[in-house]
């Protein structure tokens, strides 16, 4: 029994809101581990590590495919010039 309590979790915690579909700073709703979003006021926070947060919610997937649209717009630029 020699955990610090001076966290609720690690510190390597991060907060995701599902509805902004970004990373925000999680408020917490009184003692409950519910967490609510500073920019659009619902509690569709979900937390946890971000490697966690990022497999749950296929973030690198999604970023990945973004850049690819990008990359495709900026190739058909080059070849119109
Ligand atoms: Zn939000």
């Amino acid at each position: 029994m020699a955990k610090s309590k001076t966290q609720p979790f690690g510190e390597n915690i991060k907060y995701y809101c599902k509805d902004c579909e970004k990373f925000i700073q999680g408020k917490q709703v009184g003692r409950k581990y519910v967490f609510r979003c500073p920019i659009c006021n619902t509690k569709n926070v979900a937390f946890g590590t971000e490697k966690s947060l990022v497999n749950f919610f296929h973030l690198d997937e999604k970023k990945s495919e973004k850049e690819e649209e990008s990359k495709s717009e900026k190739e058909e630029e080059s070849d119109k010039k």
